[in-house]
C-alpha cells in the first residue's frame, strides 16, 4: 500500500489532476486504512483518468488489482452526464450516503434519526441479550452503565447524536435498569435526571448522554489546541481558521452543523464541561452509607430505594389505581408508606428491637433507619447494619 501511495503522490503531482476543493489545502489525494483506500479527487474525468493510470501501473508492478465489485464512487454535485461517464470509464458502482465505515454511518451533512438506526437496533440487540429479568437492580445498572459507557466512549465522542436518537437510548436503559427489558413502558420510580446526578446529590452516578455529547465534542476542540499534528485538525486549520488565532477565531455564517458544534465547546475539557452544563441537585447526607464497600450491591441499591423513598409501597400503589387501600399489613394501624414502614410501625419497632438484642447492640425503636443513614461511618458495623436491616425489612414487605 506504501508504494500505491508513492505511485498516487507522483501521477497527482505530475498529471492534470485536481483535488477535492476541500483537500486541495493539503494536497490530499487517498486515506488509508489497513487494507481500506479512500480516494478523494474533482469530479471530473481528467482526474479519475490519473487515479485509474495509478491503479494501473500498481497493477502491473504488483499483480493486484482493483475489485470492481467491491468500489463504491460517491458523487455530491457532480452533473449527470460527467457521473455517467466516469462511472463506465472505471466499471464502479455508484454508492449512496450514508455507508458505513468501521462500525459508524459516513456522511456529508447532519446526522439525521435515520443514519443512527444501525446505534439504536445494535443497542436493543445488545440489551436484548442481557435478557434476564431474574438479574437483581444491582446487576442491571451494572450492565446499563457498561452500555452506556460504550456508548459514550465510541459514538458519542465522534458525532452529535440527535436528540431523538438520545432519547431513545436513555429510555432503553431506564426500562431495562426497572423492568429487564428496553421497550417495557410504564412511570419510572426515580426520574433519570435524578439517577444521572451523582451519588452525592442521591443518584446513582450515571452521566446525562444530552450533556455528555456536547461536552464530547470539547474533546476535539482540545485537539485542535494541542494536537496541531493530526490530518483533521490540519483540516480545520486551513478550512476554517486559515492562519488565525484559535482563541481570537470568529465563524462565519456559512459553517457545516457539525463544526458549529464543536465551536459550542469552545473552551472545555470533557470532564469540565460536563460538570458545567450538567444539572445540580442538593446533596444529600446518606450517600457514603449506601455506596460503600461493606455493603453488598443488591442491598445497596435497596437502601437507595428506601433513601429515596421509591418503593412501590401501598400508598403509592393506591394513587396509581393498582391497591384497593393503603393500610399497612404488617400492623393495619397506619397507612402504608416510607416513613410508616421503616419508623413508627409498630411490627418494624419489634424487629429493631429484637435486631438491638441480637446484636447486642442499643438501637432506638423509631428512626433508626434513617438516624443510621444520616451517621458518619465510625465502624464497620454501621453500614452493613443499615443495608441488613433495610433489607429485612423490604423482605418481610416483598414475601407478604
Ligand atoms: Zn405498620
Amino acid at each position: 500500500m506504501e508504494y500505491l501511495s508513492g505511485i498516487l503522490a507522483y501521477t497527482t503531482a505530475t498529471f492534470p489532476f485536481k483535488f477535492h476543493p476541500l483537500c486541495s489545502p493539503l494536497r490530499l489525494s487517498h486515506l488509508m486504512f489497513a487494507d481500506d483506500l479512500l480516494l478523494f479527487c474533482k469530479g471530473d474525468v481528467k482526474s479519475i483518468m490519473v487515479i485509474l493510470r495509478s491503479f494501473s501501473t500498481f497493477s502491473h508492478a504488483s499483480g493486484l488489482q482493483m475489485n470492481p465489485t467491491k468500489t463504491n464512487a460517491f458523487f455530491n454535485g457532480v452533473p449527470n452526464d460527467i457521473k455517467h461517464e466516469i462511472l463506465q470509464i472505471s466499471g464502479v458502482h455508484e454508492g449512496l450516503l450514508p455507508f458505513r465505515y468501521l462500525g459508524v454511518p459516513i456522511t456529508c451533512g447532519r446526522m439525521s434519526k435515520m443514519d443512527c438506526s444501525i446505534l439504536v437496533e445494535k443497542l436493543i440487540t445488545h440489551i436484548r441479550s442481557f435478557g434476564s429479568k431474574k438479574l437483581s437492580y444491582s446487576g442491571r445498572l451494572v450492565l446499563v452503565f457498561s452500555v452506556l459507557t460504550a456508548f459514550y466512549n465510541y459514538w458519542m465522542n465522534i458525532f452529535v447524536i440527535p436528540k431523538g436518537v438520545l432519547n431513545k437510548v436513555n429510555s432503553f436503559c431506564r426500562n431495562y435498569l426497572w423492568d429487564g427489558r428496553p421497550d417495557f413502558i410504564r412511570c419510572p420510580r426515580v426520574s433519570w435526571e435524578k439517577i444521572c446526578s451523582h451519588k452525592s446529590e442521591g443518584g446513582l452516578g450515571l452521566r446525562d448522554s444530552h450533556i455528555w455529547n456536547i461536552a464530547a465534542m470539547g474533546k476535539l476542540v482540545w485537539w485542535i489546541y494541542y494536537n496541531p499534528d493530526r490530518l483533521w485538525v490540519k483540516c480545520v486549520n486551513q478550512i476554517y481558521l486559515k492562519g488565525q488565532n484559535w482563541d481570537d477565531y470568529q465563524p462565519g455564517t456559512d459553517i457545516s452543523w457539525g463544526w458549529k458544534s464543536v465551536l459550542d465547546t469552545k473552551g472545555y475539557t470533557i470532564q469540565s464541561g460536563y460538570e458545567i452544563l450538567r444539572q445540580k441537585f442538593q446533596t444529600v447526607t446518606w450517600d457514603t452509607q449506601i455506596w460503600n464497600t461493606w455493603c453488598i450491591p443488591k442491598h445497596q441499591f435497596i437502601a437507595w430505594l428506601v433513601a429515596r423513598e421509591a418503593l412501590l409501597l401501598k400508598e403509592r400503589l393506591l394513587s396509581l389505581g393498582i391497591a384497593v387501600d393503603a393500610d399497612c399489613l404488617l400492623c393495619g394501624k397506619g397507612i402504608e408508606n416510607h416513613i410508616h414502614l421503616f419508623q413508627t410501625c409498630e411490627y418494624a419497632r419489634k424487629i429493631y428491637d429484637e435486631l438491638g438484642q441480637l446484636l447486642n447492640v442499643a438501637l432506638p425503636a423509631t428512626d433508626l433507619i434513617m438516624k443510621l443513614l444520616k451517621m458518619r461511618v465510625s465502624s464497620r458495623l454501621q453500614p452493613n447494619l443499615v443495608s441488613r436491616d433495610v433489607m429485612w425489612l423490604s423482605s418481610v414487605k416483598l414475601h407478604l
